[in-house]
């Protein structure tokens, strides 16, 4: 239902939760965050509300970058294994969803049939095929905008990969998700409300791109890795 990722000179996990709570008029029935830390990728999550999430974000984890989510659950009930994030097999991976991926039965028997999956979402499979790829050989670069060519349907999706602490991979593609702009920061949001309180220089994102979301700089490429220039505009919407 909603997305937040923040990448900067911050710690992240309060930026994550306040953003969190701004989207939760729009519904949902779980919610979860993955923070980088100094002992790679935490992943902490609950079926409930932001307020239940808060119980076990233990607050002496330093993180400079992260992703959040609130589910509104379409495949898989609403429970802790589905809420998201969700890890590939490894631990490596970490993704967080919005929307719906069709084939996502085709995609797991054709690439995963040696996988077992940890939840009953169609989520799940993009961050393993992501796995798979790498484990193929590819860049996590490649193994993501691969994965992207291979989905059907809806996604606003943010990843961390534990090995790089320095990008947060982004993609849309018939779902909502921005790029909040700023000074030795950068954020992705599926709502620009989420935040408002970090920024107000907004960068939209087209169907079908991708990009590297670093502290310093965002790369938008589409799937086939053309880069992509686009400017920030002002965001005045109403706090
Ligand atoms: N289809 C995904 C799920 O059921 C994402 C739902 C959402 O957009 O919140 O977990």
């Amino acid at each position: 239902c909603g997305i937040v990722g923040y990448i900067g000179e911050n710690d992240s996990k309060e930026i994550l939760l306040k953003g969190l709570e701004r989207l939760e008029y729009r519904g949902y029935d779980s919610a979860g965050i993955a923070l980088h830390t100094d002992e790679g990728v935490t992943v902490l999550k609950e079926k409930g509300r932001i307020a239940d999430l808060r119980k076990v974000v233990d607050s002496s984890l330093l993180s400079k970058a992260g992703i959040g989510h609130t589910r509104w659950a379409t495949h898989g009930i609403p429970d802790q294994k589905n809420a998201h994030p969700h890890q590939s097999t490894s631990g490596r991976f970490s993704l967080v969803h919005n929307g719906v991926i069709e084939n996502y039965h085709h995609l797991q028997r054709d690439y995963l049939q040696n996988v077992s999956m940890k939840s009953d979402t169609d989520t799940e499979v993009i961050v393993q095929l992501v796995e798979k790829f790498v484990e193929d050989g590819l860049t996590t670069e490649m193994a993501f905008s691969h994965t992207l060519s291979l989905l059907h349907g809806s996604y606003a999706i943010a990843m961390l990969d534990a090995e790089e602490a320095d990008i947060i991979f982004v993609a849309k593609n018939k779902s909502p998700l921005l790029l909040g702009v700023g000074e030795n920061f950068n954020v992705v949001v599926s709502d620009a409300m989420a935040m408002l309180q970090v920024t107000n220089q907004f960068v939209e994102l087209h169907d079908k791109e991708m990009v590297l979301v670093r502290k310093e700089a965002v790369t938008i490429k589409t799937l086939d890795g053309t880069q992509i220039e686009r400017a920030p505009y002002t965001a005045e919407l109403d706090m």
